[in-house]
């Protein structure tokens, strides 16, 4: 089996996922979080629903999950929020998005962490909207004109929801966590004890969604 102790822990003490929840689970493969996610939707007449998505396809179905639990292979870097949206329940996007993605690691700790912060950065403009995320971050900036071309792009994550991005640590990686801030009731860091002792792994767990930060230009 391949349980990841991390993920029932940070689950149990987080109460990410509740019953009834629609996960977004990015970076699925095998499918640790699959199952954890999936077992935490309570029984099947809670209902309830998880989609997976990762580059590598997923054994179907995975391992210790129901039918409530889908998987697609796609690349999350590409994929459209339009289209997450048409996947979601009743399409109205998910109430907690898990970004458990990771670049191949190449040992070139810069290049690495960089990859992870575009990883990161990705669901969360697929979770707030780009223009939401980067009207955090531009606050103050005039410099703005080229990524307006993008801000149409709203985000998946319902009002309340949770948001979880694993990032390996470095200073790009706090800005992540500096956008979210204003988003969410409550932003943390969370570094599980590490398996490796070279492991820079970290959580940013964001709780309860308040809705996308209002735009000067709306
Ligand atoms: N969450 C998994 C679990 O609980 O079993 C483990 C995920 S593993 C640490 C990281 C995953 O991120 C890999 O399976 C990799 O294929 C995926 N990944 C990396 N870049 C991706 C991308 N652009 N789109 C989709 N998946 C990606």
């Amino acid at each position: 089996g391949y349980v990841a102790r991390s993920a029932f822990k940070i689950q149990k003490q987080h109460k990410l996922i509740k019953a009834g929840s629609s996960v977004l689970d990015l970076g699925c493969a095998p499918g640790a979080w699959l199952q954890v996610a999936c077992q935490s939707l309570g029984p099947p007449n809670h209902g309830g629903s998880v989609l997976g998505i990762d580059l590598k396809k997923v054994k179907v179905p995975p391992l210790h999950c129901d039918s409530r639990v889908k998987t697609i292979s796609a690349d999350v870097m590409t994929l459209p929020s339009h289209q997450l949206r048409a996947l979601s329940p009743q399409q109205k996007g998910f109430s907690v998005i898990l970004s458990d993605m990771c670049p191949l690691v190449s040992g070139i700790t810069t290049k690495d962490a960089a990859l992870s912060v575009e990883l990161g950065m990705r669901a969360l403009d697929l979770a707030v909207g780009r223009r939401a995320a980067f009207s955090v971050y531009a606050d103050g900036d005039d410099n703005q004109e080229g990524e307006q071309s993008h801000d149409a792009e709203t985000g998946v994550l319902q009002v309340g929801g949770n948001l979880l991005i694993k990032l390996l640590e470095s200073e790009d990686a706090k800005e992540i966590s500096q956008i979210s801030k204003p988003l969410f009731r409550k932003s943390s860091w969370l570094r599980p004890k590490a398996t490796r002792p070279s492991s820079r792994e970290i959580y940013l767990i964001c709780l309860v969604y308040k809705s996308i930060v209002p735009h000067k230009d709306i």
